[in-house]
Order: structure tokens, then C-alpha cells, then sequence
């Protein structure tokens, strides 16, 4: 049987897949060619990730198809439930890409606290002959100890940020609509593990009480935090969106950065991916990645094996 990945899969998940019998081809096809390129190479199981989408004219045109899997978490590029209401396999790795989401937030946070997302930007430029305005520039920085973190939607990415918040010595105020307690387990390299109950509060008390607001929710059709969830945030907060572009209203965040009531904003997801606003890009107090989340190379491993697990007892 044969599966293709078209935005590739780890070698770990390859080599599975290949071990159970699979053929597995992992060649990028554009958008446009890949319903032929099933087609003709007899296609049983598709893998994607964020890039490629399976959407109903993909599936009708596809009939060979038994499983579409996305390696990873939101699936808002797959036409999910006409893809099982037609009996295809739809499979996901819910959990593999936790912990290295949550990494990142602490990577913008870390750097946003001391302003490497601007020092970073100027330093090539400038440092050689502006050094002490540079310098003068970006003291006044802050730590992350003793801190609220604020975080919105309290699921898998939600809890695995708010371990590393409790470890640096943050506290952790959460929300979300479905949870009306939580206590995350903080795990120690020597397999030591320290339960720790977490306020799960309100949405307006973690936007006022959170000095940096972090959003793990799925994607919505209209932005958690827009211009009037912003006015509520603390003068000087933080706002890290590593969910789904739409999350935050991009438009209410640039000028809520510009009369400063934000400190800074953090974004790894974009509305209109892979062409997001320039004003954005260009923000000096905007800390960027290109929706990099779960790309590390032991989420990748952990995605691609848990893939080949799934499509081995499905297809088998
Ligand atoms: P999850 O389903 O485990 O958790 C989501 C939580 O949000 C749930 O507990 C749910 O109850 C809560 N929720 C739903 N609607 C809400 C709302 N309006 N307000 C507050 N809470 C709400 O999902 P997860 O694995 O933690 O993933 C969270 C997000 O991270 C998803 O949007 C996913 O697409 C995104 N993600 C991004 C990357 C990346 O590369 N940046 C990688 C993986 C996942």
C-alpha cells in the first residue's frame, strides 16, 4: 500500500511505515497536481501537515484514498468530517508537538522580556558605532520570575507552557470554557515530579491580572483577543499567539502596540499564512517565527512514528 507525505514526515515515521510494509513517498507535489499525482501512483493514505490541504473537491476526486493524517494538531486544512461521512480514515498527533510548542513560547518570552527581537534587528546595523544608545536602549528589561502568565484555552499546549512557567517560578493564571480545575504535574530531569493546582479564573480576571497573555485555544472564527480584550490587558503586557493565525485581531494588536498599552506581542501563526501582513514583519516590537512550533526534531520523530502506529493499525 502506499502512502505519501507531501509535506514529509520524520525519517523515524518512514522507516515504521517501511517495516510494516508500506511504500512511502515523500516528494512535495504543489496543490494543484497532488489529486493526479494520487491518483496515478494508487494513493491509499495522504499525510500532510500545515501546507498541504484535503479539502471535499480533493476527497470526491480521490476515490482511492482511505486515510488522510495530518502530522500534528489542528486539522482547519483537512475537510474533516466530509472526509469520515465518506469513510475515510481521518488521524491526527494530538499530543507528540506539546512540549516543543510550549518551548517556543518560552523562546519569545525569554527574548521579549530583553528585547532580542529589536537588539537582534539593530545590533548587525548599529552596534559598531551606536553601542551605548543601543545598550541604553534595551536595559530596563525585566524577569520572568514572579511573574503571571496568562493563558487562554488550558488543553495540551496550554498545560506543557504552564510547566515551564511554574519551574522558572511564574505564576499561572488560566482560562478555558471546559475546565474548572487543573493541577499540571512539573517533571524534573531525575524523574522527580511536583503536582501543582492551577487557578483556572475567568477570562476578563486573566486578562487583567496576567503580565503576559499566552493563547492555546483552536482556531476560531473570530478573534479571542480583539481591540476590546486588549484595552483589558495590563499596561505594558505581553501577547503571544503560537495558536492559529485570526486568533488575535492583527489589525487591534499593531495599534495597541503603537500607543503602547502592549509591551510586545509574540507570533508564530499568522491570518493569511504563507503571505503574512508586512506590518507585522516590519513591527520593532514584534518577536516573529514562521510558524515553527512543533518543528523540532524530536516532535518530528514523535509525530512520524505515532502516524506510521495509526496507519499500521487502520490500514495494516
Ligand atoms: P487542545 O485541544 O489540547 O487544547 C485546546 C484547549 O482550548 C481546550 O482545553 C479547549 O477547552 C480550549 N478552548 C476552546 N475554545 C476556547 C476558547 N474560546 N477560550 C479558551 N479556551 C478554549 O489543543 P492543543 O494541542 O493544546 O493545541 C492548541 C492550539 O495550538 C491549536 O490551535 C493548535 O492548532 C495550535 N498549535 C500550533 C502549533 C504551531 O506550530 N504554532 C503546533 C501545534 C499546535
Amino acid at each position: 500500500m502506499n502512502i505519501h507525505a507531501n509535506d514529509g514526515v520524520s525519517q523515524t515515521g518512514q522507516d515504521a511505515l517501511a517495516a510494516a510494509g508500506f511504500t512511502i513517498t515523500t516528494t512535495n507535489v504543489a496543490q494543484e497536481q497532488l489529486v493526479d499525482y494520487i491518483n496515478e501512483n494508487n494513493i491509499t493514505g495522504l499525510l500532510v501537515r500545515s501546507a498541504t490541504t484535503a479539502r471535499k473537491e480533493l476527497i470526491d476526486a480521490c476515490p482511492g484514498l482511505k486515510l488522510i493524517g495530518r502530522g500534528g494538531v489542528g486539522m482547519d486544512n483537512i475537510d474533516v468530517d466530509y472526509a469520515r461521512e465518506k469513510g475515510l480514515h481521518v488521524i491526527n498527533t494530538p499530543a507528540a508537538s506539546s512540549a516543543s510548542v510550549a518551548e517556543l513560547v518560552f523562546a519569545h518570552l525569554f527574548g521579549a522580556v530583553r528585547f532580542l527581537y529589536d537588539s537582534n534587528r539593530n545590533m548587525p546595523l548599529d552596534g559598531e558605532t551606536k553601542f551605548k544608545s543601543l545598550k541604553k536602549a534595551y536595559a530596563g528589561g525585566i524577569e520572568l520570575r514572579g511573574k503571571t502568565l496568562g493563558v487562554i484555552g488550558f488543553g495540551r499546549i496550554g498545560q506543557a507552557t504552564a510547566k515551564i512557567a511554574l519551574g522558572l517560578g511564574m505564576d499561572v493564571a488560566a482560562y478555558d470554557p471546559f475546565m474548572e480545575e487543573a493541577t499540571v504535574a512539573v517533571d524534573f530531569f531525575d524523574g522527580q515530579s511536583v503536582n501543582v493546582s492551577v487557578k483556572i479564573k475567568s477570562f476578563d480576571e486573566v486578562l487583567a491580572q496576567a503580565d503576559f497573555v499566552t493563547l492555546h485555544v483552536p482556531a476560531q472564527d473570530k478573534p479571542t483577543i480583539g481591540a476590546a480584550e486588549m484595552a483589558k490587558m495590563k499596561e505594558g503586557a505581553g501577547l503571544i499567539n503560537l495558536a492559529r493565525g485570526g486568533v488575535v485581531d492583527e489589525e487591534a494588536l499593531v495599534e495597541a502596540l503603537d500607543n503602547d498599552h502592549l509591551g510586545f506581542a509574540a507570533l508564530d501563526t499568522f491570518v493569511n499564512e504563507p503571505t503574512p501582513a508586512v506590518k507585522l514583519l516590519m513591527h520593532s516590537k514584534i518577536s516573529l517565527t514562521p510558524h515553527i512550533g512543533a518543528a523540532t526534531l524530536e516532535a518530528q520523530d514523535r509525530i512520524g512514528t505515532e502516524l506510521a502506529q495509526q496507519i499500521k493499525e487502520l490500514l495494516g
